[in-house]
């Protein structure tokens, strides 16, 4: 089964609201076990609308359409979906008596215009809309596919108003789709495995056959901010029926990347160090030269005061001392300093992140940004570990691929611990 959402509306294309019910709607279909092949935006035009309801229907077996039902001219739902399937639109006397208990209701005297809310195409049934004025429209229609062949599709119009649309989603069309239509007895489940130091191409090239489109369980990369992630994705009845489809997957992904993947599920890699502080009942003390307190920022992300273990300490120092400016790669006073702050701040690790040249003389808006990072652990030996990598990126990004980067040397070395 395919679907198609279609969001009717001109603030959606004009761009001055942003389309958050295909969304909405999209997941709740992958928890039927639906797979959604097309997001449709279309404006307040009649022959635009025709035109997307057609070629939705002649595509997919459900087409899920939400906006374009109120009373106003520019709602267009229910005529556009008459004319593209040739069905005259006709009174339907329970949804007025509906909508004029509503108006009824609130004391307030119907216009005459919501009487065009009563009108459905003619093989069309109700969806009912307890709390809104806009029932919504459940249509079945025949129609031709790309081949010519006859193809069947289902079409539910709903209100644009996204409290409306979901509370009907969930009251009465996905009570349809289940019983009408047999879904439901499988769902879309996903399992994330995050991974850091790598690009995208790289990762696919490691696992080009994991990534071909139809493949079961499907895998798919995404980026964010510098994090790359590997979605894994199938329809089954249950989690331990999934786990059990990805495990092969999943196996072939751990071993092709080993200490690159950083996390499996939702966690980020501030998560994950303060789950290893945790596990390992260690603090850790930060100081920072140069790089804007990003890592210092991340790591509180989130953080619970007094929590035991975990963050004990954030310093920040906005000059490097003369000594540590040398572009060694090895500058001792950036040990120095993870010590100082680790015997200050009487944690058991500390570490020192040290940006070379400082992050101020970037230039911000011409050329990418570049720089040298260095990094010193000090653990409870109160020996120095001095790590050095380039980072570079999008002036947007920089100082989060920065921050991410220190935070993975770290992450490396207590793992190590
Ligand atoms: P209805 O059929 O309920 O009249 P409509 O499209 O005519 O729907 P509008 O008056 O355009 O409704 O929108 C009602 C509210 O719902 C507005 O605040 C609008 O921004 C919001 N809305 C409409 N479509 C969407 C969407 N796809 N995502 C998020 N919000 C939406």
């Amino acid at each position: 089964m395919k679907a198609e959402i279609i969001s009717v509306g001109d603030e959606l294309t004009s761009g001055q609201r942003l389309d958050t019910n295909s969304q909405i709607i999209s997941r709740r279909l992958g928890d039927l076990g639906i797979r959604v092949g097309h997001h449709t935006t279309v404006g307040d035009d009649l022959a635009d609308n025709v035109s997307a309801f057609r070629i939705a229907a002649s595509r997919c077996d459900i087409v899920i359409i939400s906006g374009g039902l109120g009373p106003t001219a520019d709602d267009l739902t229910r005529e556009a979906m008459a004319e593209a399937f040739g069905q005259p639109l006709e009174f339907r006397p329970e949804a007025m008596a509906h909508i004029e208990n509503l108006f009824k209701s609130r004391n307030r005297s119907m216009p005459e215009r919501n009487r065009v809310q009563a009108m459905f195409p003619q093989t069309s049934r109700i969806i009912p809309n307890p709390h809104g004025t806009a029932p919504g429209v459940d249509l079945e229609v025949l129609v031709k596919d790309s081949q010519n062949m006859d193809h069947p599709s289902r079409l539910f119009a709903l209100p644009g108003v996204p409290a409306e649309m979901i509370q009907m989603l969930s009251q009465t069309v996905e009570p349809r789709l289940i019983e009408e239509l047999g879904l439901g007895h499988q769902r879309c489940f996903f399992h994330s495995v995050k991974l850091f130091g790598l690009g995208e191409s790289d990762v696919e090239q490691v696992i080009p056959d994991l990534i071909s489109r139809d493949r079961i369980p499907r895998v798919g990369i995404t980026v964010s901010k510098a994090t790359i992630t590997l979605r894994i994705a199938a329809l089954a009845t249950c989690e331990d029926e999934f786990q059990s489809l990805i495990e092969p997957t999943l196996a072939q992904i751990r071993q092709a990347f080993g200490e690159v993947i950083f996390a499996e599920g939702d966690l980020e890699l501030q998560d994950v160090i303060h789950d290893l502080l945790d596990q390992k009942h260690l603090t850790l003390s930060i100081v920072e030269v140069g790089s804007g307190c990003w890592v210092g920022q991340m790591l509180s992300e989130g953080l619970e005061p007094n929590k035991p273990g975990g963050l004990k300490h954030l310093a920040w120092q906005p000059h490097l001392p003369a000594s540590a400016t040398a572009m060694d790669g090895n500058s001792p006073s950036l040990a120095d300093l993870a010590l100082e702050s680790k015997q200050l701040n009487r944690t058991d690790y500390a570490m020192a992140v040290g940006v070379y040249p400082p992050s101020s003389s970037f230039p911000r808006e011409s050329s990418l940004p570049s720089t040298e990072l260095q990094v010193a652990i000090v653990g409870p030996a109160n020996r120095a570990t001095l790590k050095t990598k380039s980072v570079s990126g999008h002036p947007e990004l920089f100082y989060q691929r920065l921050a991410k980067t220190a935070l993975d040397l770290l992450r490396k070395e207590l793992l190590d611990e």
